[in-house]
C-alpha cells in the first residue's frame, strides 16, 4: 500500500498533530528523494522508535552552488514512495521550493568551524543550506527523533552542534552506512556513474578499510596515514581527489597522532561525478 504524500505545511502540520493526539511520537527521516536501500535503513530505524515516521523529500536549492547538479539531480517521486512504504513510513513531506523559501525569505543558518574543512571549502554556502533546511524542517514537522546516515559524517555533525546550540527539541541519531557489495557507499549519485567509473569506485571504500588496518595495526603518525590514504585514493583510475583527510571525530579539527576517535573522510570525483565516505579510526 502506498503511503500518503502531502505537499503544505498546513497538511504536514495537521497530520502530525493527530499522531500526537494518538499518543504516537513522531520519528523524522529528511532526504532529497531518490531513495535508495540507504535511506530505507533510516526510515527502518525511525519506525523502529516511533510511532509516527515521516520522510521529507525536497532538492533544496539553497545547498547546491551554481556549478553543481541542482537540475539533474534525480527526481523519483513514484518510487521513492514505495521504498518509504516498504521500510515503514507514514507520511511524505514534498513541499515545492516555494513552499520552503517564499520570496520575503532573508533568514539563515550558519554552523561556524565545523564548516570551514572537508566539503565546505569546496562547496561555499552548502552547510549553510543544509542547517537552514533542516532546523526549517524541524520546525515545521516538529519531530521527537531525526534520523542522519553516517555516510555524510561533517553534515550529521554540524546537525547535532546546531540542535545544541540554537536548543532545539529533537533527538539526533546516526545510522551506519549502507554499502553495496564491493563496499561503494550508496548515494543518489551512484546513478550519475559509468560502468568503468562504477566499478573504479569500490577503490574508495578499499583504501579507506586499508587506513583502518593501519591503523589497527599501531600506525598512530596521521600524517603518514593520511599520505598512505591519498597515495591509494590516487591509484582509482580515472580518480580526481579533492580531499583525503584524518580529523578529530569530535572537533573536525587536525590531529598528528592517532590518540583519540578520528574520521577519514574522502571526497573524490570520478568521471566528473563527485562521492564522498568515510570511517572511523582509533577508536
Ligand atoms: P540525501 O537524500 O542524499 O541528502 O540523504 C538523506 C539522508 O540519507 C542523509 O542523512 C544521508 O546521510 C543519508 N544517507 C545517504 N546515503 C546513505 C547511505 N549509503 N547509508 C546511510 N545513510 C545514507
Amino acid at each position: 500500500m502506498l503511503i500518503p504524500v502531502v505537499t503544505t505545511i498546513q497538511e504536514i502540520r495537521a497530520a502530525v498533530a493527530d499522531a500526537r493526539r494518538c499518543g504516537k511520537t513522531v520519528g523524522f527521516v529528511p532526504t532529497m528523494g531518490a531513495l535508495h536501500e540507504g535511506h530505507a535503513a533510516l526510515v527502518r530505524a525511525a519506525h523502529a522508535r516511533s510511532g509516527f515516521v515521516v520522510v521529507s523529500i525536497f532538492v533544496n536549492p539553497t545547498q547546491f552552488g551554481p556549478n553543481e547538479d541542482f537540475g539533474k539531480y534525480p527526481r523519483t517521486l513514484a518510487t521513492d514512495q514505495q521504498v518509504c512504504a516498504d521500510a515503514g513510513a507514514d507520511l511524505i513531506f514534498a513541499p515545492i521550493p516555494t513552499e520552503m523559501y517564499p520570496e520575503a525569505s532573508v533568514t539563515f543558518v550558519e554552523v561556524s568551524g565545523l564548516t570551514d574543512v572537508l566539503c565546505g571549502p569546496a562547496r561555499p554556502g552548502h552547510f549553510r543550506g543544509v542547517c537552514t533546511v533542516v532546523l526549517k524542517l524541524f520546525n515545521i514537522v516538529g519531530p521527537d527523533v531525526a534520523h542522519f546516515g553516517a555516510k555524510d559524517y561533517q553534515q550529521a555533525r554540524i546537525v547535532r552542534q546546531m540542535v545544541r546550540d540554537l536548543n532545539v527539541p529533537v533527538e539526533v541519531r546516526v545510522e551506519p552506512t549502507v554499502r553495496e557489495a564491493d563496499g561503494l557507499a550508496l548515494s543518489s549519485r551512484n546513478r550519475y556513474l559509468n560502468a568503468d567509473h562504477r566499478a573504479a569506485a569500490a577503490g574508495i571504500y578499499r583504501a579507506l578499510q586499508a587506513t583502518q588496518s593501519r591503523a589497527t595495526t599501531g600506525e598512530r603518525d596521521v600524517v603518514r596515514l593520511e599520505a598512505m590514504l591519498h597515495t591509494d585514493l590516487a591509484t582509482i583510475p580515472g580518480v580526481r581527489v579533492e580531499y583525503a583527510r584524518i580529523l578529530d571525530a569530535d572537533t573536525l579539527r587536525p590531529l598528528t597522532q592517532l590518540d583519540r576517535p578520528a574520521v577519514a573522510a574522502v571526497a573524490v570525483s570520478l568521471g566528473g561525478t563527485r562521492l564522498i565516505d568515510n570511517v572511523i579510526i582509533g577508536q
